[in-house]
């Protein structure tokens, strides 16, 4: 088996299982009970909330840990409109994932809603958003790399206009950390999501950023943990596990970066010839994410042929690839639909070789040219 879907998942790194086993059935006790045994899990919680501090520049009672990444997006949103006096604007890209997305529609009862439209490469410019920008703005989010196209987005300059018009800035910073440089400071921004299953930590688990002073109020009620402000047991094994994931990402990050841009480079070379566009290709990029339409041809359907030849990709998004409507990313930047119908989606990490490449390429061109 080939497995080129890693936006949509990573394994599990062996260095994080290594580090969750013990939180599973040895040192298993509570982290709010105040017995050593417990203490031990409650220790475990707070090294590893360094640990992810450090890996992006934060202060460790900035992070707080979360399921993941759709649960950090609603909180982030949720939390920080509900901290709002008066509700106003939330600003955010019509190419966000759905789980920012769908999170800000269900406050749109009460709350005004702008979608600033990317340009056809996949960016979101400080242009368009200020365009856009109306004249309550509360919120901003937009993502800082996007998971169907993998373009990167001018985050800091985004968040510059957003605090100079008086709101907080949000960035899902999903499927950008442990792939490249994340620095909260140098980004300046105010809330951050991120989710341990794309970058070779479990599933189930994750963190938001919080920057110091950035007005968020829980959006689940419930117990005293994390600080107060998310409730629920932690998930000890979980949360050690994608602490440790992060870590050994942030410490090869740059030759992963390399090796992965080299086999996405590769594949390129190797689809030469074939009938393909290359979704927001020009604009600054994920190492290993290749947007690839074959106008002429479903999606779906070379998904299944490749599936046959034990190569996973995916179509759009993960959460898209079972559903038959055009993908909301594609329509934004203005794809037209027999193109947006024969996208796929290529992903590599630094678990795939240049074998597994030549074998995507020849799968690809075989399916492609014998149609
Ligand atoms: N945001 C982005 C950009 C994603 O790609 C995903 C997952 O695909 C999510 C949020 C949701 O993360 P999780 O699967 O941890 O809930």
């Amino acid at each position: 088996m080939i497995y080129a879907d890693n936006a949509a998942t990573t394994r599990l790194s062996d260095r994080a299982l290594e580090a969750m086993l013990p939180w599973m059935q040895d040192a298993y006790g509570n982290p709010s009970q105040p017995y050593t045994f417990a203490r031990r899990a409650h220790k475990a919680v707070e090294g590893a909330r360094a640990a992810v501090a450090a890996c992006i520049h934060a202060e460790p009672e900035e992070i707080f840990f979360t399921s993941g990444g759709t649960e950090s997006d609603n909180w982030a949103i949720k939390g920080a409109a509900l901290a709002c006096k008066t509700p106003g604007s939330i600003v955010t890209s019509a190419f966000e994932h759905h789980a920012v997305l769908k999170t800000c529609e269900a406050l749109e009862r009460t709350w005004s809603l702008v979608h600033v439209p990317p340009t056809p490469e996949g960016i979101v410019t400080p242009l368009a958003l200020l365009g856009n920008m109306p004249d309550d703005p509360r919120i901003v989010s937009i993502m800082l790399a996007n998971n169907e196209l993998g373009t990167l987005q001018p985050v800091r300059a985004l968040g510059e206009i957003a605090h100079k018009h008086g709101a907080i800035f949000h960035t899902d910073a999903v499927q950008a950390i442990g792939h490249i440089p994340v620095d909260v400071k140098a980004l300046q921004v105010d809330l951050l999501s991120a989710s341990a299953h794309k970058f070779g930590g479990p599933k189930g688990v994750g963190f938001l950023y919080v920057r110091k002073g950035t007005p968020l109020l829980p959006y689940a009620d419930g117990g005293a943990q994390e600080s107060g402000r998310r409730a629920g047991t932690e998930n000890v094994p979980g949360i050690v596990g994608m602490a440790t994931a992060l870590q050994e990402r942030v410490d090869t990050l740059e030759d992963c970066r390399m090796y992965v841009q080299a086999l996405a480079d590769a594949l390129l070379a190797r689809l030469e010839g074939l009938p393909f566009r290359r979704n927001g290709g020009n604009a600054a990029h994920l190492p290993g994410l290749l947007s690839l339409s074959f106008p002429g041809f479903q999606g779906e359907a070379l998904l299944h042929r490749m599936d046959l030849m034990g190569i996973c990709i995916s179509t759009g998004s993960a959460c898209d690839s079972r559903r038959t409507v055009m993908s909301h990313v594609l329509r934004a930047i203005g794809l037209d639909e027999t193109a947006a119908e024969g996208t796929i989606r290529i992903s590599l990490d630094a678990q795939n070789t240049m074998e597994d490449v030549e074998a995507i390429g020849e799968a690809l061109k075989k399916i492609v040219r014998h149609a």
